[in-house]
């Protein structure tokens, strides 16, 4: 039994017909969850549809009433890229649902998983590249507007660039002055207890991702990081490192929502990075264990994954869910400052005074609680260009500095 719940439901599947998004992903990563041993049927916890307040949390009620009333023009069914179906609206709705539930999880047992949703591309008023609604946005609107969370972190690792939600959350074409009572007949939603923009600011947008894809337009995030074409696990993984830890110095967030994107796999249709299934694992290793080492519940969607042999996408978002088993298991701990291994025992250099790490080897010695240590420093491989901040969404962050080539 696992030491967190994932949400699924049956339901998540997108009734979208022949389509590069591999509908039937969901259902496969909870069979291969079960028939590998990694969860049993008690580890999974079913979703109610968000309701239609929920979903006007974030998007606006002209859309939703087109979505509710099949009333899209083809120019947004087309950007939309999957086919309109009121069965389709009830699959968002669910998965919407599904992220309140496992952000309302993740705050209770730190980690939780929605073994769908994911939908980064939607925006407040329109939906994009498979995305309808943006089911993470909604479930961090509804943890604050339920006072359960003030600040909220997103970290997007899908090969494509998390515009709807950095749109979302820079207050970019949400229109604050309209509340959901202006919706039409057909919408039943109560006026939220707070207006929508209420939080701008209060979340925290990191997107990793490669440069050359869609969306051409790519909307601020807090922290972007464009990546060149076929990166690899290494120099991934470092930026990952640099994002994760400049965004943690800038802001402290309640709940992390991670992204779980499968598609920066090198075997990819629609994506163009190099990373490998074992690197991509490392990845998720690497969001658990900083958001553990200073205690942020993480709440953990799928969103992209196009591997030529959908097995392949089915095993990385598998993999996610072991890392968070081991990530809550494991030994590890950090110190989030320290590290001065320039320092001598007679002098200092290079910025460092004491040599903590002998210390603290030095003193588990003393105390008869180790006998034998190993030290392993990663250096770490940069190579491509980080361009942050581009926009600063809230007056409480400080700048950082500008990085160059
Ligand atoms: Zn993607």
């Amino acid at each position: 039994m696992l030491p967190f719940k994932l949400v699924y439901s049956d339901g998540y599947y997108l009734p979208i017909g022949a389509h590069v998004f591999p509908a039937e992903k969901y259902q496969r990563i909870r069979a291969r969850l079960i028939e590998s041993g990694i969860a049993s049927a008690n580890d999974f916890v079913s979703p109610q549809p968000a309701s239609d307040q929920d979903i006007l949390l974030v998007h606006t009620p002209e859309y939703v009433r087109k979505l509710k009333t099949g009333t899209l023009s083809a120019r947004e069914e087309l950007e939309m890229e999957i086919p309109y179906s009121p069965e389709l609206v009830r699959a968002f709705w669910l998965a919407a649902g599904g992220s309140i539930l496992a952000a309302d999880y993740a705050l209770n047992d730190r980690i939780a998983f929605n073994l769908g949703g994911g939908f980064h591309h939607a925006f407040p008023d329109h939906g994009e590249g498979f995305c309808m609604i943006h089911d993470v946005a909604v479930a961090i609107r509804r943890m604050q507007r339920d006072d359960k969370i003030r600040t909220a972190m997103t970290v997007d690792c899908d090969v494509h660039q998390g515009n709807g939600t950095a749109a979302i959350f820079a207050g970019v074409g949400v229109p604050g002055d309209l509340l959901p009572s202006a919706a039409g007949p057909t919408i039943t939603a109560a006026r939220p207890a707070k207006i929508r923009n209420a939080h701008a600011g209060d979340v925290f947008t990191i997107s990793l991702h490669q440069e050359n894809n869609y969306p051409a337009w790519k909307p601020p995030s807090s922290i972007d990081v464009d990546l060149p074409d076929q990166i690899g696990d290494d120099d991934y993984l470092a930026w990952l490192d640099n994002a994760l830890s400049s965004g943690l110095r800038q802001f402290e967030p309640e709940l992390l929502c991670y992204i779980a994107g499968a598609d920066p796999y090198r075997e990819d249709q629609l994506g163009g990075l190099s990373l490998t299934i074992a690197g991509l694992k490392r990845r998720d290793e690497l969001v658990f264990r900083v958001a553990r080492a200073r205690d942020i519940p993480v709440m953990v969607t799928f969103a992209g994954g196009y591997a030529r042999k959908v097995d392949d996408t089915v095993t990385i978002h598998s993999n996610t869910v072991l890392a968070a088993d081991y990530a809550l298991n494991d030994r590890s701990a950090f110190n989030l400052g320290g590290g001065f291994h320039h320092a001598f025992p007679d002098h200092g250099e290079g910025f460092c005074m004491l040599h903590d790490v002998a210390v603290a080897i030095r003193r588990m010695q003393r105390d008869d609680k180790i006998r034998t240590a190993m030290t392993v420093e990663r250096v770490q491989a940069v190579s491509c260009f980080c361009r942050y901040p581009r926009k600063s969404t809230s007056s409480q962050k400080p700048a950082v500095p500008q990085r160059s080539r």
